[in-house]
């Protein structure tokens, strides 16, 4: 179990629901467009929002927005130490960075005292392309290579005795992620945040985090996820919510379970199935729905839902935890199961 650090008004670790993180991609230096972009992904459901803060004008940005929201910012620094220690001063709940890329030690304690003084945690993020030459000859660029250079930017942060510490090891390969994690995760107890990197677009990057992520979590790794896609951030938030939901970590919502349809489909599963999920997308209740095709199979594996209709030929069968309770024209489905699901929440 990970320790408990806190990202603003959010802690992470100690056993807690993993928390859902993503990332803007305007120009942060556009401080009220970035605002706005925070507060649309924060409505979707993103807990902890990180921002590329690069330049002078950039701080300026993230300062506006950390002014003007509660939800914890992460600023993500690379090279320039005085950008780091200009975002704990301006509000950043934590800043990631890479200490090897930071430069000497004298500016990575610099950036320590700023973030204790301004109360910002650190994510000491390291991947395969900065890792220290000695380690690179000893393991080659592995997993060991990953995970010891991570602990070693880890102990030029500790040794100030600063300990808000998160530590993420991507990779843009999923086996060498999840073997990075794992090995991580026996060489600390710090809080890990969990990601496959550049994991491109479409459905190959959602399996591929799913997986990645996913098999990290039923391990009991991980306390901060982002579902990296070359798309629109708020996919990330969803599918980031729905790794969760698929692993049964957040049960607060309403499970549309659909059988996949065969010749003895009777009703109009795949839309029914479909309208019902984005007509309660946004209930957090635990309910479980069944939407099956006939009678024959759908009562039976519908058995575990609250609310379910198996399908007829003009007529069909609405039951609760497989117990039948009405039978009504299929031009009604819709209507009585959504009414069935708004009594229940
Ligand atoms: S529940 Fe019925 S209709 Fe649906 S796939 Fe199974 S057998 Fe086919």
């Amino acid at each position: 179990m990970s320790r408990e650090v806190k990202i603003g008004k959010v802690s992470i670790g100690n056993n807690k629901i993993p928390v859902v993180q993503t990332m803007t991609n305007v120009d942060t230096a556009d401080g009220v467009l970035l605002l706005k972009e925070i507060q649309r992904l924060s409505s979707a459901g993103a807990e902890i929002i990180r921002a590329s803060v690069n330049t002078e004008d950039a701080l300026k940005g993230f300062a506006y927005a950390c002014r003007n929201t509660d939800v914890p910012l992460v600023a993500d620094i690379h090279f320039d130490y005085q950008l780091a220690i200009g975002a704990a001063k301006a509000g950043a709940a934590k800043i990631r960075i890479n200490p090897g890329n930071i430069g000497s030690q004298e500016r990575v304690k610099e950036v320590v005292s700023a973030c204790r003084d301004y109360g910002a945690a650190i994510r000491v993020g390291v991947n395969k392309g900065s890792l220290d030459v000695d380690l690179v000859e000893k393991y080659g660029k592995t997993p060991e290579a990953i995970v010891e250079s991570a602990m070693r930017q880890v102990e030029r942060i500790e040794r100030y005795g600063f300990t808000d510490l998160v530590i993420s090891v991507k990779s843009s390969d999923v086996s060498e992620t999840v073997e990075s994690y794992r090995l991580l995760s026996k060489s600390t107890d710090y809080p890990l945040h969990l990601g496959v990197t550049e994991a491109g677009g479409g459905d190959l990057a959602l399996i591929k985090s799913s997986i990645g992520i996913g098999s990290l979590l039923l391990s009991g790794i991980g306390d901060t996820i982002r579902v990296s896609l070359s798309d629109d951030p708020i996919s990330e938030v969803y599918a980031a919510k729905n790794i969760l939901r698929a692993l049964g970590i957040d049960k607060n919502f309403v499970n549309v379970i659909s059988c996949p349809t065969c010749a003895r489909t009777s009703i109009d599963v795949i839309g029914l199935a479909e309208r019902i999920r984005k007509a309660t997308i946004n209930v957090n209740k635990p309910l479980k729905v069944a939407i099956m095709g006939c009678v024959v199979n759908g009562l039976g594996e519908g058995e575990d839902a609250d609310i379910g209709v198996a399908g007829g030929k003009d007529k069909s069968v609405i039951f609760s935890k497989g117990v039948k309770i009405a039978t009504i024209d299929n031009a009604d489905i819709e209507k009585t199961i959504l009414e069935l699901i708004n009594e229940r929440i």
